[in-house]
């Protein structure tokens, strides 16, 4: 099966304006600057191929501009001394930009990823200014603690008096994936700027139209010169940022390969990490599963977003009693999917991000063939040269074969009969990764004790990829360093300074 896209023309005026603008500019300093090496790079439509803009391709001497304007704007009196309810209501009117251009962000989204629509619109832009929410209401909430000590040997007639204070670590590196590109820029941007750090932003290459929509909105916003820096640019650019001495913290999201070059990077100046790194989440569903929210559930953790999802479900394990229903059932589920260009309304699913995507993904599949996998939906790419891979079901793969060990990053589940739930939290645990699992089942305790068994950041019970951001995200083992989102989010922008004094 073939599908053909046209390309499409961009529907909102914001849209259209920002794609027809010229080349597109590196934002250092709240100035729009054209990079020094006057090179660029296309980004096109995932799906049509049609090419969309055409971007900055910054070098490390536009990387080496971005990040002393972030060093001196965290000494500017305009970010230094900005009042605490003064920042929450920049991020608050972050925010409601963000909403107020939802459809256009949305557009360009779609544009530039291929995710669906519906995604784009009603779940990702949305996000996107909840995060600016969730940490506005902080800004004027860091504090620090006075402590009692046990402290005697002070001069006769004084006494010690010590408190801490909580101060922002300083220049962030912000470098984000391609697979849910604002959210990913948001989750940085909002608790950095909360904790009063200045960020310079790397979007991934394939993506990074909305991160410089974004940039344009945060100026408007009020922001103060050089506190957000945006560079575009290729992986070099993120391996400059991350071995550099301006440069005080880390935050990325992207491949635990990448996650593993960064740690090796960051260690001249000892630069502090969050990394937010793959995974290959299971999902284990028992005998008395409920078939009306497990189907559906156990589809949209996998298929959506394609499967570009850092938290996709992309092992099943289901009770021997019920597997053949399962697999059918999720076959059902899967072809029930319509494909298309991600604007069309009707469609369910995009195509992934890139032809050399969805070639990656029909590699595992062959592969995984070849080594005796049954595919139960799916498993073919919809043209020789199309970035669209149907939503794949596939049976009898192996513990140790590729497809069951590699994060595919595209619509691919592997499902796997068990027989007692001891034998499902081991074929669970069996990764390097663990970011998050879910448990499907109506009875509470085994909900809870396969919970605690799972090694993994996040566990849903009966649901899959739920997010907020009020809840900690973060992986275990391989899967990353340190926790975004949540009062735990904001802890990874601050460092604490004790201070001791005799009185
Ligand atoms: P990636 O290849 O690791 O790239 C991520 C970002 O790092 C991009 O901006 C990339 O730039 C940049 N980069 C590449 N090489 C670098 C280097 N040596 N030093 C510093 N930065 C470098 O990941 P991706 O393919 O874009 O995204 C998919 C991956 O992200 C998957 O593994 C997925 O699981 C993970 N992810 C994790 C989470 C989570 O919360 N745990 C969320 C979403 C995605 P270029 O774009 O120019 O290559
Ligand atoms: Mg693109």
């Amino acid at each position: 099966m073939t599908l053909s896209i046209q390309p499409h023309q961009p529907i909102t005026e914001g849209a259209r304006t920002f794609l027809t603008g010229g080349p597109k500019k590196l934002l250092i300093a709240n100035e729009w600057k054209d990079p020094v090496g006057g090179q660029h790079f296309a980004t096109n439509d995932p799906a049509s191929g049609a090419r969309l803009a055409e971007l900055a391709e910054a070098t490390s001497e536009d990387a080496d501009l971005a990040i002393a304007a972030a060093r001196n704007a965290l000494s500017e009196p305009a970010w230094r001394d900005m009042k605490p309810s003064a920042r929450g209501r920049l991020l608050w009117k972050i925010a409601d930009l963000i909403e107020a251009h939802a459809d256009e962000l949305a557009e360009l989204e779609t544009l530039d990823q291929g995710k669906s629509w519906a995604t784009s619109r009603f779940a990702e832009i949305p996000a996107s200014a909840e995060q600016f929410r969730y940490f506005a209401g902080f800004a004027n909430k860091i504090l620090g603690q006075t402590i009692p000590t046990s402290i005697g040997y002070h001069p006769p007639g004084k006494k010690v008096f010590a408190y801490t204070s909580r101060e922002p670590v300083g220049v962030v590196a912000a470098i984000t994936p391609w697979n849910s590109p604002l959210l990913m820029a948001a989750m940085k941007l909002a608790p950095a700027l909360c904790a009063g750090c200045t960020v310079v932003l790397k979007p991934a290459e394939e993506t990074s139209l909305t991160a410089l929509r974004l940039g344009e909105l945060m100026v408007e916003a009020g922001l103060p010169a050089g506190v957000v820096n945006i560079i575009t640019g290729f992986g070099s650019l993120g391996a400059h940022l991350t071995a550099h001495k301006g440069v005080d913290k880390v935050a990325f999201t992207g491949s635990t390969e990448v996650g593993r070059m960064i740690v090796g990077a960051a260690q001249g100046n000892l630069k502090k990490l969050t990394l937010e790194l793959g995974g290959k989440s299971p999902a284990i569903v028992m005998p008395d599963a409920d078939f009306d929210l497990v189907l559906p559930g156990v589809a949209r953790g996998i298929f959506a977003n394609s499967g570009q999802v850092c938290v996709a479900g992309s092992r099943a394990y289901v009770h021997s009693s019920i597997y053949d229903r399962f697999v059918e059932g999720l076959a059902k589920e899967a072809g029930k999917l319509r494909l298309g260009h991600g604007l069309d309304k009707e469609t369910d699913l995009g195509p992934l991000v890139s032809t050399g995507q969805a070639e990656r993904v029909a590699a595992f599949i062959t592969e995984g063939r070849a080594e005796g996998a049954g595919i139960a939906a799916g498993g073919e790419r919809l043209g020789d040269d199309s970035a669209f891979y149907a939503p794949t079901v596939v049976t009898g793969v192996k513990a140790d074969m590729r497809m069951m060990r590699e994060e595919i990053f595209g619509p691919v589940i592997a499902v796997t009969p068990f027989d007692d739930p001891e034998e499902a939290l081991a074929y669970a645990n069996d990764t390097d990764y663990g970011l998050a699992a879910s448990v499907w089942t109506q009875d509470l305790s085994s909900a809870h004790r396969l919970a605690a068994g799972i090694k993994a950041g996040t566990v849903w019970i009966n649901c899959h990829s739920y997010f907020s951001p009020e809840l900690p995200k973060g992986g275990h083992k391989e899967s990353g360093w340190g926790y975004e989102n949540g009062a735990q989010g904001l802890e990874n922008y601050l460092e604490t300074k004790t201070v001791c004094a005799v009185i």
